[in-house]
């Protein structure tokens, strides 16, 4: 039994209208850890176990990190998060809420990780946010399970951060036989590292991540998301961050789901419309996260309306 559920897919009434095309959501959101991290991060986790692995580590203060804690309470291995000075008191009760031991080290990521890192022993196993091949075999099961549902999309809207989900849903496409379905890959301007690679063709490093959207901070896209535009029809599409925080209050209303602006980056995409007028059968990965609540999206919101 893996750790993550068939999530539901449904056609979205409300998004059909504002794009006018058929809509379906893919909603990850309902994971129990919150996000699709589950996928890829519990399928990374059985294989170490099988392995022998007697300890998970991870750096991830947001969803990467809270799927890591829920597949080590489940397995009944330890989990150690270390995390910035910067990680919100929600992240860290969420992480501390699945059992694990939560580590607060560091005024960034980067020296976060590094404490992380010098942690690994023999029989412990780092899990890495977005940059490992099993993580992306783990995700791919998400279009497995649209396509045992016989429902062919004629493109897949997404919102990419380091760009595991990315390459997670390129492998399902292709294992399904779907290569013919191109994927739209959102991002919030400010975290827009995926975009800049596709300007010159390989990864990029961004001198600072400045949106809200924090799921999307990676400052540089891993190599395979980049080496799939050869493959792969892949169209880099920027939002706003009002937009993504528009997008959230307002898939909260039609939908009844709260989900953090890194989605909601994917969802202000379907909202607006322009970008899909060419398909008429659009699949919305609803990747969700945990972190944000609704007042902290309306304080952001009324910041970035102070300051547009
Ligand atoms: C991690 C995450 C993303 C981005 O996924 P990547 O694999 O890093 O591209 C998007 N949204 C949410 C809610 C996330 O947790």
């Amino acid at each position: 039994m893996p750790l993550h559920i068939n999530t539901p897919l449904i056609e979205s009434r409300p998004l059909s209208i504002a794009a006018h095309c058929t809509v379906n959501l893919k909603l990850d959101a309902l994971q129990p850890c919150g996000s699709f991290k589950l996928r890829g991060v519990g399928h990374a986790c059985e294989i170490h176990r099988a392995n022998g692995a007697q300890r998970f580590i991870s750096s991830s203060g947001g969803n990467a990190g809270l799927a890591v804690a829920y597949a080590g309470r489940k397995m009944g291995v330890p989990v150690v998060v270390v995390v910035p000075e910067t990680t919100t008191e929600r992240a860290k009760e969420l992480l501390a809420l699945e059992g694990a031991e939560v580590i607060v080290h560091g005024s960034s990521w980067q020296e976060a990780n590094q404490l992380a890192q010098g942690l690994i022993k023999g029989s412990d196993a780092f899990i890495h946010p977005f940059d490992d091949p099993l993580l992306w075999t783990g995700h791919a099961s998400l279009i497995d399970e649209v396509a045992a549902s016989g429902q062919k999309p004629d493109a897949v809207v997404l919102s990419v951060g380091g760009g595991g989900l990315l390459c997670g849903v390129v492998e399902g496409l292709q294992r399904n036989g779907w290569h013919d379905v191109p994927v739209i890959a959102v991002e919030t301007q400010g975290a827009a590292s995926f975009h800049a690679a596709t300007l010159v063709g390989k990864p990029v490093q961004l001198d600072q991540i400045t949106s809200i959207a924090t799921s999307l901070g990676a400052k540089r896209v891993c190599d395979q998301a980049v080496n799939y535009l050869a493959s792969h029809s892949i169209h880099s599409e920027l939002v706003s961050d009002q937009q993504a925080l528009d997008a959230c209050e307002r898939f909260l209303f039609d939908h009844r789901i709260l989900v953090e602006p890194a989605c909601g980056a994917a969802l202000a995409v379907v909202y607006k419309g322009a970008a899909l007028k060419s398909f008429s059968n659009v699949l919305v990965v609803v990747c969700g996260g945990a972190t944000a609540s609704l007042e902290q999206i309306r304080l952001w919101a009324q910041k970035t309306a102070n300051n547009p």
